[in-house]
């Protein structure tokens, strides 16, 4: 069987869910026994998303090859159970690259460079990568932004191009739009997905399946409209109601056949079809028997929610093997103050981040939840500033700091290595992508973790100055992980603290619904036990309370 590829655009708004529609694709296709590949196709000239701001563009998220690349690959790694990499993410930037580097070494030989033929082979050249690189059944390609944007231009002309040469029964084009409801005459409106489906036929391309993003039910009627006018059979006309989880979707978009559909159009042979890995999963989410804990996320890029969403979802995984529900709150550093009380909350994250703003504020949180006892996670920048935080109060180090945030610190306790800072002559000093760690024994990161050899993904470039390692673990930071070759320092932890562990890679990267990461898991059952024992001492005050008193 040949590689079938199916292409996913969205119309009429922007953020409409096609990256987790394309997940959930993914998901299903790979529940009935077919070899899934998935990837996004970027219109934007970044290279890739290292450089973009997390407030503009949500999270930065790493591939194990220390791909930057978009959130939506983190979707798709949750959704799929599988890792991908660096090559699954393509932006019009690694184009324009590549095509402009060609013709700067004279490989057009002397013909005018043009978007069509040489900027569009380069965009099908990136897919079918995909489909080559390991052995697939099919490739599920998400073209970012919305049909209609000048950008995306090249990328469809790219894909309509594609779906040709592959053959029409191996390729096939769904098309996300939104249905809008309009209060004042009670209707679900049809018109824009109508103009949306045009845009894309003047590009040359017929939709095989419309998908509706709606928040009520699609009726027939409804259906039908859109079938007739945007020329699909009506069963390829597919609700897509907004869901309470967004683990739910893949199992919604099963109940309409979705997977049929497509198998049916490309003459797909499924294998035994699973029940869902999912199924348990939203069942959790849905009824939690262990109530409700809040865990809050200090960080600086807390309105943009999305600049956390893998360590929200990792939280959210960790909720799952607890059985619990956890309320998330972000909280921002700036407005640290000594009237915020963070021991209202059952554990508190520190998660990644860059630059000075709302340090001081993150160092103050971690030192009120070390000293109270508040379950804790810190993770990169979190780790670097937990460290900072013991440095001045259990080492007397007063002023200790990262470079990054004092060039001049006397006590430089997070700093670039001395063998990082010759690579930044050569331009690369970030440590990007999956490493090993050696974990010791008998400490809390080996009990979470049960192997002495891990491997995480790393974002960063300021490290833990081994300098200080001495100074620190004799005033009890305990240093429970590092590199195999032993130059870097990969956790720390306080043993006399209920859980208070630092990690300088991005945990969060490799939860996964179904496979919750060992340290989330445990830092939500931490929390949980010390919302049990809050709970017991405040039933043990109030008992002594209600006690008659001796006249
Ligand atoms: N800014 C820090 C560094 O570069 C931490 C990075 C991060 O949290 N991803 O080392």
């Amino acid at each position: 069987m040949s590689t079938k590829f199916i292409f996913v655009t969205g119309g009429v708004i922007s953020s409409l869910g096609k990256g987790i529609f394309a997940a959930s694709l993914g998901n299903l296709l790979k529940g009935s026994g077919l070899r899934v590949s998935i990837m996004k196709l970027d219109p934007y000239i970044n290279i890739d998303a290292g450089t973009m701001s997390p407030f503009q563009h949500g999270e930065v998220f790493v591939t194990d090859d220390g791909g930057e690349t978009d959130m939506d690959i983190g979707h798709y790694e949750r959704f799929l159970d599988q890792s991908l990499s660096r090559a699954n993410n393509v932006t019009a930037g690694q184009i324009y690259w590549t095509v402009l580097s060609r013709e700067r070494r004279g490989d057009y030989l002397g013909s005018t460079v043009q978007v069509i033929p040489h900027v569009t082979n380069q965009i099908k050249h990136s897919v079918q990568l995909v489909s080559t690189q390991k052995e697939v059944d099919v490739v599920v390609a998400e073209v970012g932004g919305t049909v209609g944007d000048i950008e995306s231009l090249p990328f469809l002309e790219g894909i309509r191009q594609l779906a040709i040469q592959e053959g029409r029964d191996n390729s096939m084009f769904i098309h996300l739009t939104l249905m809008p409801y309009v209060e004042a005459s009670g209707e679900v409106k049809t018109k824009p997905t109508q103009h949306s489906v045009k845009e894309l036929l003047s590009l040359g391309i017929q939709p095989d399946m419309i998908v509706c993003r709606t928040g009520r039910p699609l009726s027939v009627d409804i259906r039908q409209k859109i079938a007739m006018f945007c020329n699909v059979p009506p069963e390829y006309v597919i609700e897509g109601r907004t869901r309470k989880f967004l683990y739910e979707v893949p199992l919604a978009l099963e109940k309409e056949g979705v997977v049929e559909l497509v198998a049916r159009r490309l003459h797909l042979k499924l294998g035994e079809r699973q029940p869902s890995n999912l199924t348990s999963v939203v069942e959790r989410l849905r009824e939690p028997k262990k109530g409700a804990i809040s865990i809050a996320i200090i960080g600086k890029y807390v309105k943009q929610h999305d600049a956390y969403i893998s360590v929200h979802e990792a939280i959210t995984h960790g909720g799952i093997a607890n059985d619990v529900k956890v309320d998330i709150q972000y909280i921002n550093s700036e407005d640290i103050d000594s009237h915020l009380d963070l021991t209202s909350f059952d554990g508190v994250i520190v998660p990644g981040g860059f630059g000075e703003r709302g340090i001081e504020g993150k160092i103050k949180a971690i030192r009120s939840i070390r000293e109270e006892g508040v379950p804790f996670l810190g993770i990169c920048l979190g780790m670097q500033c937990a460290v900072i935080e013991f440095a001045r109060s259990r080492c007397g180090l007063d002023g200790a700091n990262s470079t990054e945030f004092d060039g001049d610190t006397v006590h430089p306790v997070i700093d670039i290595l001395p063998d990082q800072k010759q690579i930044d002559d050569k331009g690369g000093t970030m440590r990007l992508g999956v490493y090993p760690a050696k974990v010791s024994e008998e400490t809390r990161a080996r009990r979470v973790y049960g192997a002495e050899l891990i491997y995480e993904r790393h974002r960063h470039r300021y490290e833990f100055n081994p300098r200080f390692r001495e100074n620190l673990e004799e005033a009890g930071l305990s240093v429970s992980g590092i590199s195999p070759d032993e130059r870097y320092v990969e956790i720390v932890e306080v043993p006399d603290h209920p859980w208070f562990v630092g990690v300088q890679f991005h945990p969060e990267l490799l939860s996964r619904p179904m496979r919750p990461h060992p340290l989330f898991q445990s830092f939500v059952g931490a929390c949980l036990d010390y919302r049990a024992r809050r709970t017991e001492e405040r039933e043990d005050v109030q008992a002594a309370a209600a006690e008659p008193t001796r006249p």
